[in-house]
């Protein structure tokens, strides 16, 4: 049972990982000894985020615009020729798209799927010769899916695409989990709540103090909840984990009073 919940000596991904919530889980896993890499469009950004991740441990940029399939592949190819084993691959990358139902164009909807959906999909595609590479029966690759509440309960501002593909990403995830268990791959989705991020700007300037105001937790989520939540199901301690969508969200799904702008 000692170590139960380590991760050192793994190797992950991360996509998105350059700010926000990507980065939050990248910081978990670099400083608890995994040797990390991160994925974001912009290469200045990746490569300054890693330059600071990698002063508490190894952690590596990867750039790529996800939401293009040569980029897939590139990357794919790219940890490939660099690794011949991934125990972790954290789907985070995401966009959305706020608009009114009767004014949401056509980009809005295939630009937040491209990268919601189709992208998570077609890297772990891409990369299970990699994760099944690095499991075993006792202790298997792991895919961490970045799914969303949205994706579970209706949102509270005008978002149609994005709940959309958080959706297809939460029951991709029971599927792949259905398809991969016997490669020694588990599959899991956590679906968070509201944490501080570029995302989360305009929703945060204008609701803060009602989203505080309603959430059981009454706080917005940390680092630390969304870290612990990986690290959990990439240790030892979440090996027999597969399949499941976990809320991390601070008990805003069994709120008595819901947000409302
Ligand atoms: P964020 O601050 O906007 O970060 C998004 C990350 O994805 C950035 O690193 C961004 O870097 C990267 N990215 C965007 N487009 C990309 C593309 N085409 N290819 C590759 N990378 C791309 O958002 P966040 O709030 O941290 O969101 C992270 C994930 O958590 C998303 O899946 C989001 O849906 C989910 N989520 C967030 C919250 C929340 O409260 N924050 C709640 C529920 C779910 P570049 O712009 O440089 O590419």
């Amino acid at each position: 049972m000692k170590d139960l919940f380590s991760v050192a000596g793994k190797v992950a991904l991360v996509t998105g990982g350059s700010r926000g919530i990507g980065l939050m889980i990248a910081r978990g896993l670099v400083e608890n000894g995994v040797k990390t890499y991160i994925s974001s469009r912009s290469p200045e950004a990746c490569d300054a985020a890693a330059a600071e991740l990698a002063q508490h441990g190894t952690c590596i940029a990867l750039p790529a615009d996800l939401s293009q399939m040569e980029e897939v592949g590139r990357l794919s190819n790219e940890l490939a020729l660099r690794e011949d084993k991934l125990h972790i691959l954290v789907n985070n990358a995401g966009a959305a798209w706020g608009a009114p139902i009767g004014e949401v164009p056509e980009i809005g909807w295939d630009k937040v799927m491209d990268l919601n959906a189709k992208a998570l999909f077609f890297l772990s595609q891409a990369l299970l010769p990699l994760l099944e590479a690095a499991g075993t029966r006792a202790d298997p690759g792991r895919i961490v899916n970045i799914g969303s509440v949205d994706g579970l309960a209706i949102p509270k501002l005008d978002t149609f695409s994005y709940p959309a593909s958080k959706a297809a990403v939460h029951h991709l995830t029971h599927v792949m989990a259905h398809a991969l268990g016997r490669r020694n791959i588990t599959v899991n989705a956590i679906a968070p709540g509201p944490f501080e991020s570029k995302m989360m700007d305009y929703t945060l300037t204008n609701y803060r103090d009602d989203i505080e105001r309603t959430l059981p937790s009454g706080r917005l989520g940390s680092p630390e909840d969304i870290a612990g939540t990986v690290i959990y199901l990439s240790s030892r301690a979440g090996a027999y984990v597969t399949g499941v969508v976990l809320p991390v969200d601070g008990g805003s799904l069994v709120a008595s009073e819901m947000w409302r702008p």
